[in-house]
């Protein structure tokens, strides 16, 4: 990590004690943000950072904007520079997280999306595991906050202003005791983690919840059902889950960028399976980490190379 950090602000790289926005703003003031979080790899070995999906993840802030009235100011080809620039800029060789963020930046009191100009930012932090817990596996609850629906704030954009929702089941279970929330709809269907996707193996069958239980459309999620598929010959399903096949499944485990494939072997003060990491998730995982860090060839198209060398083999996006 360079001395000096720097973030991209108002349309260039500044010193990041210079990335500063009016109390007006806002973006504070109602929660019209979009973002994305995107990690960085670094591999020792190879000298290398590698940044995963990162297009995918710039591709999904388009569509957040979309949704929030947020004019893109860049496209994704100029986005994926700039992170790449930044990381560099800002000479990170432990794993970090690279988070922008467009949002709506008028200083007017009154909530309009329109005749209300945009903005974009972007800074990077060292990040290691999001759960400590590890190998160990999650203790986890269902909360009592349900997930916002498609018609109040969509989950399926990263608003910040949906995050207070977020705040609400995390910090609850944290409180309680425990690492972490399973979220429900409304309908009483599992949406998803509090800030992660989730998967639940019984009798032999992967399965997820569906877009339209307001979860995130998580870029680890279709990672995971891509190589699961691939690789693993395990084809996931989408279908509505209850609550109650929480507590009979095999093994239950969240996804996400911050997540990474994390086992839960607890839910409700009931465990899972044997109560310890089971196989399907153990195989997701180990295979999660080695593409991420570059170690399968085939999934070198994930991965953008950030000091990448003349020659490198990984380096299309
Ligand atoms: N759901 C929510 C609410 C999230 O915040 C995240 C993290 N971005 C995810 C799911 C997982 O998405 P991804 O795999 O794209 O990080």
């Amino acid at each position: 990590m360079a001395d000096k950090q720097f973030a991209f602000f108002e349309g260039k790289f500044v010193d990041i004690n210079d990335a500063k926005i009016s109390i007006k703003t806002h973006v504070i003031q109602y929660g019209t943000g979009v973002f994305e979080g995107i990690r960085g790899y670094w591999n020792e070995k190879e000298g290398e950072m590698y940044l995963f999906r990162l297009r995918e993840h710039f591709e999904r802030m388009i569509d957040s904007m979309k949704i929030m009235r947020i004019e893109p100011l860049h496209t994704v080809d100029e986005m994926c520079d700039m992170a790449v620039e930044l990381v560099k800029m800002n000479g990170d060789k432990t794993d970090v997280y690279v988070r922008p963020l467009a949002y709506k930046n008028s200083t007017a009191i009154g909530p309009g999306l329109h005749n209300n100009p945009s903005e974009f930012c972007m800074y990077t932090v060292p990040f290691g595991a999001y759960f400590k817990s590890g190998d160990e596996g999650l203790r986890v609850m269902v909360s009592s906050w349900r997930r916002i629906e498609d018609n109040a704030i969509p989950a399926r954009a990263k608003v910040t202003g949906a995050y207070a929702n977020t705040a609400q089941s995390k910090t609850d279970a944290v409180l309680y005791g425990f690492d972490d929330a399973i979220v429900l709809s409304e309908d009483g269907h599992i949406s998803e983690g509090s800030a992660m996707n989730i998967f639940l193996v019984k009798n032999g069958e992967l399965m997820t919840t569906l877009p339209s239980d307001n979860i995130l459309v998580g870029i680890t999620l279709g990672s995971v059902m891509e190589f699961a598929k691939e690789e693993l010959g395990i084809v996931a399903t989408k279908r509505k889950i209850d609550r109650t096949e929480l507590y009979s499944a095999d093994e239950i485990f969240f996804c996400g960028t911050g997540a990474e494939v994390t086992p839960v072997v607890e839910v409700d003060k009931r465990p899972i399976g044997t109560g310890k990491m089971g196989p399907t998730c153990k195989a997701i995982k180990d295979l999660y980490y080695k593409i991420t860090h570059g170690e399968v060839e085939k999934y070198h198209k994930w991965l953008t190379p950030v000091y990448a060398k003349k020659g490198s083999k990984i380096g299309a996006r």
